[in-house]
């Protein structure tokens, strides 16, 4: 609508209301077909893209918040005595439809999201808060692995996080071991450098889990300070079966006492296997045979049980 201003009167143009597309349907009508069809399939690729993209992590996110993943703890035994030298925290997740979900299932999404920095600090507070009250029940130096990512270790809040659990506890009642997995290395630099030594100042100890899977070097080890390495349960499962394996397995644990490092074998499910275990003088066990993960409730009264 244009009003002239010199002269009482105005210009209207146009069409009534929902005439366009008419106009449009009648005067190009395959033009008009292929602006709705793509309209509309550019509309439902981008809703199904994004769905894609953030349905998981929010799911994720929602259930950080809720409180909703929770420490298990399998007991790790001493090899001479088989008495519980400590346990190691598998996180689950305590899903209200889908019920207890198993590690392997979330650990990988919330790993590429970055999610899994606050959920293992999440982790590590509950896990203090439900041992902490028993801690006088422990051996003293009772250890405590908690398995962190390679990006948990890029910045110095981890030394933070370790601090303020292990202030949860009456001093040297408790080891926090943090368990680094040999299939995701962590780049060393001098940032890596000054959380190492920070972390060992504080006096966490530092495993590599799942070894023998992975290509860490001699040097790594020595680069990172490390205490213990975790046999990979995958060895473990091949004693009495396969020659080459054991032959492996003997490596291992020939190469950890001459680096001076402690070893813990994982997986352990046989009497046999734990024979042989002990024969070779592997310092710690744990497996199904000694203690499936259990809930913080159920693995304190194991504990008195055992000892
Ligand atoms: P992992 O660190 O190697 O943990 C040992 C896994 O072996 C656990 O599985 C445990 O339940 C299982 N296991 C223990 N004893 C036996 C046995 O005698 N036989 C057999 N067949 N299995 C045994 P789980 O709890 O399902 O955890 C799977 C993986 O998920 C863990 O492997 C670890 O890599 C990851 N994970 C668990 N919790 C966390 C966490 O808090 N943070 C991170 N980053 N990863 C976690
Ligand atoms: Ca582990
Ligand atoms: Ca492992």
């Amino acid at each position: 609508r244009l009003a002239s201003e010199r002269y009482r009167y105005s210009v209207e143009a146009g069409m009534p209301q929902g005439e366009v597309w008419r106009y449009m349907q009648a005067r190009y009508p395959a033009l008009f077909s292929l602006v709705v069809f793509f309209g509309i399939l550019a509309g439902l690729l981008a809703h199904w893209l994004q769905k894609r993209s953030s349905a998981p992590t929010h799911e994720l996110q929602r259930a950080l918040g809720a409180n909703e993943f929770i420490p298990y703890f399998q007991p790790v035994v001493r090899g001479d005595t088989r008495q519980w030298a400590g346990c190691e925290v598998l996180m689950r997740w305590r899903h209200p439809k889908e019920g207890l979900v198993r590690p392997d299932l979330f650990i990988p999404l919330a790993e590429d999201s970055g999610l899994i920095v606050p959920m293992t600090r999440a982790l590590l507070r509950q896990t203090a808060a439900q041992l902490a009250p028993h801690a006088a029940r422990f051996s003293p130096g009772f250890h405590i692995g908690v398995n962190i990512t390679a990006r948990h270790c890029q910045d110095m809040a981890l030394v933070q996080d370790c601090q303020e659990f292990l202030a949860a506890f009456p001093p040297g009642q408790v080891t926090l071991v943090l368990e680094l997995t040999e299939r995701e290395l962590i780049e060393p630099t001098e940032t890596t450098r000054r959380l190492f030594e920070a972390l060992h100042q504080l006096g966490v100890m530092i495993a590599i889990d799942d070894f023998g899977t992975g290509h860490s070097s001699l040097g790594y080890l020595r680069n990172f300070n490390v205490d213990y390495l975790k046999i990979d349960q995958s060895f473990v499962a091949m004693i009495g079966a396969d020659a080459l394996s054991r032959h492996i397995l003997d490596s291992i644990i020939e190469l950890s006492v001459k680096l001076d490092l402690g070893i813990v074998a994982e997986g352990v499910e046989t009497a046999q296997q734990c024979e042989y275990l002990v024969a070779q003088g592997v310092d710690f066990l744990q497996g199904y045979l000694f203690g499936r993960p259990l809930p913080c409730d159920e693995f304190i009264k194991s504990l008195g049980i055992v000892e």
